[in-house]
């Protein structure tokens, strides 16, 4: 017997149900190591790997927060996906595709340029909209292709003053990859020390409540560091073959 469409979702919801239980205790254990609240940090989950359709499922499984690392991936997802989801724009965002990314954002994690930060305040304003931003940060240098260098940060933010239309609200950073996961920690303290020599320099609307940092292989190592935001992707998904539990 052949299962239905409806049967199928019913088993990635379930699936989904699970692992997400699984990473929930994780991330609660390591809030409970860190003394952070559970509140304090938001999952994202990473929906590149999989189709609409398994990424619906996860959606129903109970996750808000999904995100994409190629635009154009993210708008045909978004289309098809229920208003209830909120989209991050977590990959490298050309200035040329500001203009269809906007309207289904959340939030754009990746902004590695003054000009890309023009661009979305121009096309924020001819839009209507405030756009919530993270600034990348490089510290991983030799590895990590995009960012902001961490000592041209200061001048960053003193010169966000005036810009109202896109606001930024934290820092984001990809640790180079590794299997162990303690590597990644010194970066990720980095980013968080950096936040806090930059905090006093922000004016309104502009904040730095936000860390984005820590994938499938580190985010427990980013929580213990301070992430409110953790992107989390292959883990996820391990085990579903072809889009299938
Ligand atoms: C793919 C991706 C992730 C998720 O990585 P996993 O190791 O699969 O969890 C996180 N952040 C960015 C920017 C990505 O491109």
């Amino acid at each position: 017997m052949t299962e239905t469409a409806a049967e199928k979702a019913v088993k990635l919801q379930q699936f989904f149900r699970e692992r997400l239980a699984w990473i929930e205790a994780e991330i609660s254990a390591a809030c409970q190591r860190a003394g952070r609240s559970r509140t304090d940090v938001i999952l994202v989950g990473v929906t590149k790997y999989v189709g609409p359709e398994v990424a619906a499922a996860l959606h129903q499984a109970g996750l808000t927060d999904l995100a994409e690392s190629r635009p154009q991936e993210l708008w045909h997802k978004a289309a098809l996906l229920p208003d209830s989801v909120r989209w991050h724009q977590i990959g490298h965002l050309q200035t040329n595709k500001v203009d269809k990314t906007l309207p289904w954002v959340a939030l754009i994690h990746a902004v590695d340029s003054w000009r890309l930060l023009q661009a979305i305040e121009k096309e924020a304003a001819r839009q209507q909209r405030t756009v919530d931003v993270l600034l990348e940060v490089n510290l991983s240098r030799e590895s990590a292709k995009h960012g902001f260098a961490a000592e041209e940060m200061e001048r960053i933010v003193t010169d966000l003053a005036g810009w109202r239309q896109v606001r930024v609200r934290g820092l984001m950073t990809m640790a180079a990859l590794n299997d162990d996961p303690e590597a990644s920690r010194p970066i990720f303290a980095e980013l968080r020390q950096l936040r806090e020599r930059l905090q006093g320099q922000l004016e309104p609307p502009h904040t730095l409540e936000h860390l984005s940092m820590g994938m499938s292989g580190d985010f427990p190592v980013a929580i213990e560091e301070g992430a409110t935001l953790i992107r989390v992707g292959s883990i996820l998904f391990e085990g579903l073959a072809e889009g299938e539990p």
